[in-house]
């Protein structure tokens, strides 16, 4: 078997191959082929590849043959012009806005899967991209947030006087949401959290961050379908609003990460209460991308709105390009890996399982997944 790594498109900064991972498919007879320059965006030379057992080559040599091609995101279709009839493609595909590509990957007879399709039970969860890269994206949106702020996170006392804390309010507290608030309390904010699911009540409490949830009205009981929030009652998104104005002005950092899977990001602050805020405070919005928890946000941007600013946080895990490839590379891994068939020596995928099942787009030149089947 060849798996072949290509250098992803100008925007990413991540590679999906690591030398670890590498040597890890090498132990088993697998033969790895790298693009040159791939691993430049995550400080990783190509002697490094070479060096762990991998042969480093232009694009139509890395593909020539190869069984599986692995990356970070889809790559243009174009740009695999050569690859092997029934070749597997494994990486974020972002399938629900890049149908145009799946279709072009059944077409070409690639054989596609979105690893951001895993199911997040306990036997796939070391192959989560999406909670290696929300964890990253968590931590990162607080140093930002430090970064732009113009006073100081912790308490300082010192012969001047003393600095007070920053107050810091995550909203949302899933993968991103906890490692927010981790994060904040490392470095010395007050921290305090909401979420509508019942849950992260205890998850708060045990990170040492004050709870702020609405009482009185229900919520989401429980870890919520899946583990996943849904779309909560007009009674409690009214309380939920009152509750948020109240907290955020006297907030300095707010850092919001909600989603709601399949639709919008649900909208939690207001212009009013940006305007409530003190100037110098900073918003970083972390569903930017999904239409943004915050008026006003701009994705890939920073926005200035009553002396607040608000940041448009995207795809923040590419500024931490070599901790998160080595994550998403060892995400790639653990998925081939646990269907590597050793006396065959050969990748089994089969298509009763429930991890396949979950994740393949595309098959003998169709698009074979329910959700996104034309
Ligand atoms: P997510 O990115 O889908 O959403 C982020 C958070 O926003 C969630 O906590 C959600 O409840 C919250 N949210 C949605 N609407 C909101 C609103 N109106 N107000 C406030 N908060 C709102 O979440 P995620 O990080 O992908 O995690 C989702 C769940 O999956 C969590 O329960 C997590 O523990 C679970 N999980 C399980 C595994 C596993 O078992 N393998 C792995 C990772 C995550």
């Amino acid at each position: 078997m060849k798996i072949a790594f290509l250098k992803e498109g100008s925007a990413e900064t991540r590679v999906a191959a690591i030398p670890e991972t590498v040597k890890k498919f090498t132990a088993l007879g697998i033969e790895v082929a790298i693009e040159q320059g791939a691993g430049e965006g995550a400080s990783i030379a190509d002697s490094d590849y070479d060096t762990a057992g991998a042969t480093v080559g232009a694009r139509d040599a890395v593909l020539k043959d190869a069984d599986a091609i692995l990356c970070i995101m889809g790559p243009e279709p174009g740009s695999l012009q050569g690859a092997k009839q029934g070749a597997i493609l494994l990486g974020a595909l972002d399938p629900t806005r890049r149908t145009d590509d799946v279709k072009a990957y059944a077409a070409a007879g690639l054989q596609a899967l979105a690893m951001e399709w895993m199911p997040r039970i306990t036997r796939a969860q070391s192959m989560d991209i999406l909670s290696s890269q929300s964890n990253l994206a968590g931590y990162k949106a607080v140093v930002d947030a430090a970064s732009l702020y113009g006073r100081a996170f912790p308490m300082m006392m010192t012969a001047a006087g003393t600095v007070s804390p920053a107050k810091l309010f995550v909203m949302g507290v899933g993968v991103a949401g906890l490692q927010a608030i981790a994060t904040g309390r490392r470095l010395g904010a007050q921290v305090s959290a909401t979420d509508v699911r019942s849950a992260t009540k205890e998850q708060i409490q045990s990170l040492g961050a004050k709870p702020i949830f609405v009482e009185g009205v229900a919520g989401i009981e429980g870890e919520g379908q899946g583990g996943y929030a849904g779309e909560t009652s007009p009674e409690y998104q009214a309380a939920q609003a009152e509750l948020v104005s109240g907290h955020i002005a006297k907030q300095d950092i707010v850092i919001t990460t909600a989603l709601i899977p399949g639709r919008a990001a649900p909208r939690l602050i207001s212009d009013a209460q940006i305007a409530s805020m003190r100037p110098g405070s900073i918003i970083v919005d972390l569903a930017a991308e999904a239409g943004g928890n915050v008026e006003g946000c701009v994705a890939g941007e920073v926005v200035d709105r009553h002396g607040v600013k608000i940041v448009g946080a995207v795809q923040l895990a590419r500024t931490l390009a070599a901790d998160a490839s080595a994550l998403f590379a060892r995400n790639l891994a653990n998925f081939l890996l646990a269907f590597w068939d050793k006396e065959a020596s050969a990748l089994k995928l089969p298509d009763d399982d429930e991890l396949v099942k979950a994740i393949r787009l595309t098959n003998g030149g169709q698009v074979v997944h329910d959700r996104i089947k034309p």
